[in-house]
């Protein structure tokens, strides 16, 4: 494709023979007779050579070149100044030229000084390629390193927070309880017989239920809250400002809400339970494990109670029993599958 030049200049005669003179050398010729047709041929046509005359009624060259460079819509251009002022071009570089020829200009130094341009004007292109190429890259990055974050916390079967967000956030609400010496409870959840779901149904419905008892605890723990997958089929709910028989009511509450759901999946009816353990922070403890610890305590203490219950184990009590369905209720034996209808 040729080379786009606007010639800017008043006197016609110098336009016509430029445009004849740059034409014959295969550039692609547009002119204006002043700076203001320029800027707005710049902006319709864009092309990025301009030899402009210095002295020119309406805009001169010299305005023509201070508003190519604080133009925000004129892309690069590469801007040549004709004049008979030799002994003032500094002034034309001050206002933004880039060259500038002797009126009346030589054919071959005008030519060679386009070629010149030209160099400036594709090693502009490659650069702004260049910039493009690294600012594409580096949104990508942007946005990779974002989902790398998110994978690194989010457990991929469910999407929940995985362990690694949880024991943050465990950290985070217990420094923040023995700040201020306020509550804190500790909800450890484990799915009852699980492994009989993949035994049974295989792997895949193992997940389908997972999935499905994941959301059920999402949707019933408070909104403040978030439930975290910590490990094969083991849930943890964290309770800021919770005292023990809030968070007994709550867990409860869950324990309920897995009881009661069926879960249709191609024609099965699944039916689950969990058992839980609860723990609240007292002064015995030395560190934010200690919370998990006793919660895990309790939940034992619930699997060995006959699953589907919640077991809490307090400071001076080895096993304070609440919220216990009957030990041997079939339900929290195995897990229950029925045709669905
Ligand atoms: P309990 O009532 O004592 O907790 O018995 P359980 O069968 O639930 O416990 P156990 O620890 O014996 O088995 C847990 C099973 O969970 C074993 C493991 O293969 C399975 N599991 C762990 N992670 C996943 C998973 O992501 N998907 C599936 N489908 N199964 C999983
Ligand atoms: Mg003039
Ligand atoms: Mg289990
Ligand atoms: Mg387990």
């Amino acid at each position: 494709m040729p080379r786009k030049v606007l010639i800017v200049d008043d006197d016609a005669a110098t336009r016509i023979l430029l445009d004849g003179l740059l034409a014959h050398a295969g550039y692609e010729v547009f002119t204006a007779a002043n700076g203001k047709e320029a800027v707005r041929i710049l902006n319709d046509i864009g092309p990025q050579i301009v030899i402009a005359d210095w002295e020119m009624p309406v805009m001169d060259g010299l305005q023509l070149c201070r508003e190519i460079r604080h133009s925000q819509t004129v892309g690069f251009v590469y801007a040549i100044i004709l004049t008979s002022h030799t002994d003032r071009v500094v002034e034309a570089f001050d206002a933004g030229a880039d060259d500038f020829l002797t009126k009346p200009p030589r054919r071959a130094e005008l030519l060679a000084r386009l070629k010149a341009a030209a160099r400036i004007i594709d090693l502009e292109a490659h650069l702004a390629r260049q910039n493009r190429e690294i600012h594409e890259v580096n949104a990508e990055l942007t946005l990779l390193n974002l989902r790398l974050k998110d994978m690194a916390i989010t457990d991929e079967l469910t999407g929940l927070g995985n362990r690694r967000v949880m024991m943050e956030r465990l950290k985070n609400c217990w420094e923040a309880a023995v700040r201020s010496n306020r509550s804190l409870s500790c909800l450890v959840m484990d799915v009852d017989h699980f492994k009989q779901f993949n035994d049974n149904y295989g792997h895949d419905v193992g997940d389908v239920v997972l999935k499905a008892l994941a959301s059920t605890l999402a949707e019933n723990a408070r909104s403040s809250e978030p439930v975290f997958r910590c490990g094969g089929e083991e849930f943890v709910l964290l309770c800021p400002d919770t005292g023990v028989d809030q968070a007994v009511i709550l867990a409860d509450r869950l324990r309920q809400a897995v009881e009661q759901q069926e879960i249709s999946h191609h024609g099965l009816l699944l039916k689950a339970t969990i058992s839980i353990g609860v723990s609240q922070r007292d002064p015995s403890f030395r560190c934010a494990d200690d919370l998990l610890r006793r919660a895990d305590a309790a939940l034992y203490i619930a699997k060995a109670s006959g699953r589907n219950c919640v077991r809490l184990v307090g400071p001076g009590c080895v096993d304070r029993t609440v919220c216990a369905v009957a030990p041997g209720d079939a339900t929290a034996q195995k897990p229950a599958s029925v045709p669905a209808q």
